[in-house]
């Protein structure tokens, strides 16, 4: 009888095949004292432990980086700083020497503390970072237990082909090896959707379903499954319909892709002839190669707070390398910058900010351009930064998160500023650099006619603006139901913000990711946006599906269901902007 079990959608995609159960070989940690002249061993002992620990994961991070064109070896890399972080390293060193005790057990107690803490704060980004300490902990304690000979770790298979790793729990490090033995799909029974083990899932391509209670109990070694990736569904024995089902899907991807490649040399250009420009959300050198690959008609978003998450605030001339490098990678086609969004779901360690953390309500807190505006010296080595990649090929500047004219307003005094200090250094920039807005803010859609007039262009941030106007976190799966951009209220708000945006005479885009999912390209086309900007993945899927519509039909069926929605049909608006298509 078919079993379904249900978990977090970490990773899309049909893995169908056999049932592996890893079972993790449990190490043992225990505790003994050490005498105080057995410390100095215990340490050279544990930084040993260190070091090994460190090769290992380098090793993979290079194996890493020559079989995929993702970012999973700088996933790899966190790991790496984590071992060398003072949370880990420093503290566990202080106790063996306090504690006098073996380093395995000053680990499992310096664990305990950095989790008990972690629990208190309400802050999901901050949890999820809680289970790369595990790991890393974790791994240091299989590598102290190597010596003692205990086999640490999962066994696993060499071949993995058509087969199914039902885990308790899976590292970065042991899904990079699943990945090389070739696993059709994951299921773990722990791990959140924004675990860097999910993330890294998704790199890889392979369908994964994590969070998924009992599975190791429920799941029988050998039964075929079925997982949808998409769904967070895994099947155990399905009936032969299930099968059928989802074969079928699966032959339809593999049509789908094939199908895609066939536009990646054809404009994006409608049925009607509209040209659409199709950008790309990129930061890390793979996927701004990608997007230079792809024809991406420009950058739309190059996220800055990578620079920042790395340890040190970065200073004015290493931002201007990696600016510059960037816009040079690109050749010739335009880079967007984004001025650092830090805050809410994105907090760091790196910078003494301790309100960031510290607010109720930290997606209405001191975020983005409202941090930037408060920490005026740190934002201004930014933009000093971007004034001088400006003179290295076509950039835009990109503020986060406006709430009020006054914020632009000081955005641009402050830009003055930095143009002075660089005249004073005799540095050039673009004097004429373009300085957009994102839309985020319910309000600042709202008044765009009073904060157009300091902005060259606009770009809408959906990710946010649905969480704020439909009071939904974007974080958390409990809410998850309500955060649609089909909702009449986001539509309408939508179409405000192009249609002002263009009496306004200001150009317009969507860098959220809607804009990367093929199912809304017709909802936002029919809105009136011409300007996508996505993950570098999407854009072949988005132009596949802007070079089979008629722009016409649709906004004549959009303006139709606007006027009077749901007056003849239960179709949801997507339905009605495809059967639009359909007719003559
Ligand atoms: C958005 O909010 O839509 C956006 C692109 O910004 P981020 O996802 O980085 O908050
Ligand atoms: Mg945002």
């Amino acid at each position: 009888m078919t079993l379904a079990l249900n978990g977090h959608a970490v990773a899309r995609g049909i893995a169908i095949g056999r049932c592996h159960q890893a079972e993790r070989n449990e190490i043992e940690i225990g505790e003994y004292r050490i005498g105080p002249d057995e410390v100095d061993n215990e340490i050279k002992r544990y930084r040993k432990a260190v070091d090994s620990a460190r090769d290992q994961l380098m090793e993979l991070a290079d194996r890493i980086k020559m079989t995929v064109a993702v970012p999973a070896s700088e996933i790899i890399q966190t790991h790496i700083l984590m071992l060398g972080d003072s949370t880990i390293r420093q503290n566990t060193e202080e106790r063996i020497r306090r504690e006098q005790c073996n380093a395995e057990w000053a680990l499992q107690t310096q664990l305990e503390q950095v989790l008990s803490e972690f629990r208190n704060m309400d802050d999901d980004y901050i949890r999820t970072r809680g289970e790369d300490v595990t790991q890393v902990v974790r791994l240091l304690q299989s590598k102290l237990s190597d010596e003692t000979a205990s086999k640490p770790g999962y066994s696993i298979p060499d071949r993995l082909a058509d087969t199914l790793v039902i885990a308790s729990e899976l590292t970065p490090g042991e899904l990079a090896i699943l990945h090389e033995r070739g696993v059709a799909g994951i299921v773990t029974e722990h791990g959140g959707p924004h675990s860097h083990t999910a993330i890294l899932a998704g790199s890889f391509g392979i369908p994964a379903v994590m969070g998924v209670r009992h599975a190791q109990g429920l799941l029988m070694e050998g039964e075929i499954l079925v997982l949808d990736g998409g769904l967070g569904v895994v099947y155990a024995d399905p009936d032969e319909a299930i099968r059928k089902h989802y074969q079928q899907v699966q032959r339809d991807t593999k049509s789908f892709r094939l199908s895609l490649e066939a536009v990646r040399e054809e404009p994006a250009t409608s049925i009607d002839g509209s040209a659409i420009s199709l950008q790309a959300n990129a930061e890390r050198r793979e996927e701004l190669e990608q997007a230079r690959d792809l024809h991406a008609s420009g950058v739309g978003l190059y996220r800055t707070e990578f620079l920042y998450l790395r340890g040190e605030p970065p200073d004015e001339d290493s931002q201007f390398a990696e600016y510059s490098g960037a816009i040079r990678m690109l050749n010739g086609i335009p880079l967007t910058i984004r001025t650092l969004d830090l805050g809410a779901d994105k907090s760091t360690d790196s910078l003494d900010f301790s309100q960031l953390r510290h607010g109720t309500n930290p997606a209405l807190g001191l975020r983005a351009i409202r941090l930037c505006l408060r920490e005026t010296d740190l934002f201004k080595i930014q933009l000093r930064a971007i004034l001088r990649a400006s003179v290295d090929g076509p950039v835009r500047c990109l503020i986060p998160m406006l709430t009020t004219a006054r914020e632009i307003i000081m955005v641009r005094s402050l830009f003055e500023e930095a143009k002075k200090e660089l005249d004073q250094r005799d540095q050039p920039y673009d004097p004429m650099l373009p300085v957009g807005g994102m839309i985020e803010v319910p309000a600042a859609a709202m008044a765009l006619k009073e904060l157009g007039r300091h902005l060259d262009f606009i770009s809408v941030g959906t990710n946010d603006l649905l969480q704020y106007t439909l009071a939904a976190d974007r974080v958390d799966e409990q809410v998850a139901h309500l955060y649609d951009p089909q909702h009449p209220g986001f539509v309408r708000l939508l179409r405000y913000i192009f249609r002002e945006a263009d009496s306004l005479g200001i150009p317009a885009g969507v860098c959220g990711e809607v804009a990367g999912d093929w199912r809304y390209t017709r909802l936002l086309l029919a809105l009136g946006l011409r300007e996508f900007s996505m993950p570098p993945s999407r854009i072949l899927e988005v132009k596949q599906v802007v070079r089979k519509t008629h722009i016409p039909k649709l906004v004549a069926a959009f303006e139709a269901w606007i006027h009077s929605p749901g007056d003849d049909t239960d179709m949801s608006l997507l339905q009605i902007l495809d059967e639009s298509q359909l007719k003559n």
